[in-house]
């Protein structure tokens, strides 16, 4: 058996509904849950050190010069990233890690951890993601259009990725993740 365990990146544009899969895909299968520092304020409901842990630009920057987190990114203006050591922790002692994160973290990660399992999750069409998004009701306009710009850029890049997962029905995204961790826990390097 191998002694690390794995680490899977799900990634893919605004609004496609990563955050809902990961929340399936974990009530299937135990995985650690990283929580990510941000600069972005709180959305109403969010808790500090829950959903993220918010921080001041400043301590951000300091924490990314110390080398504390394993990628980090600007996005949709804030700063977002994934701090090192809880991930490492839990890969040592030989769990699986899932990270959600946006496409330009998740890009990073294929120089930083070769090994990593890399998802893009992608919508069936730009249009839904619109839908989506606008749907999702948590973004002002202007932060929508944005988001939806960046999207159409992040969108050329799935190929990237090991994985495209098309988020049809999130019964079939769950269950393509489920089977492509599936899969990865069976390759011959990694038992
Ligand atoms: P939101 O502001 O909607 O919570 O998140 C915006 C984007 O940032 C989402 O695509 C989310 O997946 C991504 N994100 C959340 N945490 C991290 C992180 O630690 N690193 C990176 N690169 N992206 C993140």
């Amino acid at each position: 058996m191998s002694e690390k365990g794995i680490l899977f990146v799900l990634t893919g544009p605004s609004g496609v509904g990563k955050g809902t899969v990961l929340k399936e895909v974990r009530a299937h299968k135990p995985l650690f849950y990283s929580i990510s520092a941000t600069t972005r304020a709180p959305r109403a409901g969010e808790q500090d050190g829950v959903h993220y842990h918010f921080m001041a630009r400043e301590t951000f920057r300091q924490l990314a010069e110390q080398g504390g987190f394993l990628e980090h990114a600007e996005f949709s203006g804030n700063c977002y990233g994934t701090p090192a050591a809880p991930v490492d922790e839990e890969l040592q002692a030989g769990r699986d890690v899932l990270l959600e994160i946006e496409v330009q973290g998740a890009m990073q990660v294929k120089d930083i951890r070769p090994e990593a399992v890399r998802i893009f999750l992608a919508p069936p069409s730009f249009e839904e993601l619109e839908r989506r998004l606008i749907g999702r009701g948590t973004e002002e306009p202007e932060v929508i259009q944005r988001r939806l710009d960046t999207a159409k850029h992040e969108l050329t890049l799935a190929p990237e990725f090991d994985y495209i997962v098309i988020n049809n029905t999130v019964e079939q995204a769950v269950s393509d993740v489920l089977a492509i961790m599936q899969a990865e826990a069976c390759r011959s390097s990694r038992v």
